[in-house]
């Protein structure tokens, strides 16, 4: 018998049709968006692999996904395990948003089977379309890891950690990357070899009833002269947290700098990370006098998000610092 692995569909690019097989850039205007029966109908994948139960989700852009499509999701990946017989779940997702959806659910999901995430970067009915190859390839790593825990990001041919991965070009094919520590394996043809991946790629650290109540956290972007403006702004809008996607090392500009420590002592939390896309922040003995937390090696957009769950459970702003040194 074949192992029975879910595919939700949420729409995006994978579930796109264009107006013709050359519509590669703008296909989005035609609107259409297959729901996951649609895409498993198309794709011809019923029973190829495994026994697809399609699960019919959303069929959005994923620029549009919201807080509340998380926490929904979430929860409709824990009620599909009430299914004893299924060894899997595969997500198909926007690639727009795509590593934001993986990180959270690797925080999150308290599930004893694999999810994995996919999507593409020509629509579905595309010349040389990656759709269908990586919805193979994201049913086989299901398939893989059948029974075991752990989210994991699969395209084009590779296999990623939702903590490490993003979406590194506008266009191209080989879009996701994880800077400067790569792929944790490769779906070779029908092989999936992934020696490094052994264990889940996060255990899940928050509830998933956080979902429900995360507070508004912004990110805002250093340039040259980027003054205390925008940080000031998300603050009278009601920001409970900040995150500053600072130069190089982990700073803003000064400006910046004085704004956020200002923001610190208002009450928000303010975590410094980096427009880099990669590397450690440095914890700053300016930034700790200010009250600002150095983030890790996430981007900003995965550091908001940490961010987000930690307001949301009531951490102090020195739980919050534990966490970040902690992941
Ligand atoms: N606009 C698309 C989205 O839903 C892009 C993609 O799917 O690749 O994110």
């Amino acid at each position: 018998m074949q192992p029975k692995i879910a595919f939700v569909g949420t729409g995006g690019t994978i579930a796109s049709i264009g107006t013709d097989q050359f519509d590669l850039l703008d296909y989005t205007a035609t609107g259409e968006r297959l729901d996951s029966v649609g895409v498993i109908e198309r794709t011809g994948l019923q029973g190829a692999i495994a026994t697809i139960l399609p699960v019919n989700f959303r069929q959005i852009d994923s620029t549009a996904i919201t807080f509340t499509d998380w926490a929904d999701l979430v929860d409709l990946c824990h009620e599909l395990c009430a299914d004893p017989e299924l060894q899997g779940i595969v997500i198909g997702h926007g690639t727009a948003s795509l590593e934001e959806t993986a990180w959270i659910l690797s925080l999150v999901l308290d599930i004893g089977i694999p999810v994995i995430v996919t999507g593409s970067m020509r629509p579905l009915n595309g010349i040389s379309s990656d759709a269908n190859a990586n919805l193979a390839a994201a049913i086989r790593v299901a398939v893989a890891r059948a029974g075991e825990p752990g989210v994991f990001v699969v395209l084009n041919d590779e296999i990623h950690a939702p903590r490490s991965v993003t979406k590194a070009h506008t266009l191209r094919l080989g879009a996701f990357q994880s800077p400067w520590l790569g792929p944790l394996g490769y779906v070779d043809g029908p092989d999936v070899n992934a020696p490094h991946l052994v264990g889940p790629s996060r255990p899940a650290s928050f509830g998933r009833d956080l979902l429900r109540r995360l507070p508004r956290v912004d990110i805002v972007y250093s340039y040259v002269g980027a003054d205390g403006h925008a940080i000031r702004s998300f603050v009278s809008g009601g920001s409970k947290g900040i995150v500053s996607a600072g130069f190089g090392p982990g700073m803003a500009t000064p400006e910046e700098t004085a704004a956020l420590g200002e923001a610190f002592s208002q009450g928000v939390v303010v975590v410094q990370s980096a427009r880099t896309g990669a590397g450690q922040v440095v914890d700053s003995k300016h930034h700790r006098s200010l009250g600002i937390i150095a983030g890790s090696d996430l981007n900003p957009q995965k550091a908001r998000i940490l961010l987000a769950l930690c307001l949301a459970r009531g951490d102090s702003p020195s739980e919050i610092e534990a966490v970040f040194q902690a992941i």
